[in-house]
């Protein structure tokens, strides 16, 4: 499944909802963990707003990991 010619900037185009993005294996949920996003680190609100504000400095994402390049993928668990 590994393409050589296509660049990494254009992995979004090929990229299922599970595929890993470096290698096209599918991603394996590694369950969904709590992250701390204190007042300083400004990128988590660069990438949720205010949202990253609920929970207390507490936010959830779900971790997925690929079985073949280890690469590793966080993402916004689905609500409930
Ligand atoms: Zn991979």
């Amino acid at each position: 499944m590994i393409d050589p010619r296509m660049p990494e900037s254009d992995q979004s185009r090929h990229a299922g909802p599970d595929e890993c993005l470096r290698c096209g294996s599918t991603l394996q949920s590694m369950g969904v963990e709590q992250f701390r996003v204190g007042g300083t680190s400004g990128g988590w609100k660069l990438l949720f707003g205010e949202w990253a504000e609920l929970g207390e400095g507490m936010i959830k994402l779900e971790v997925r990991a690929c079985p073949t390049c280890a690469h590793v993928e966080f993402r916004v668990p689905p609500p409930g």
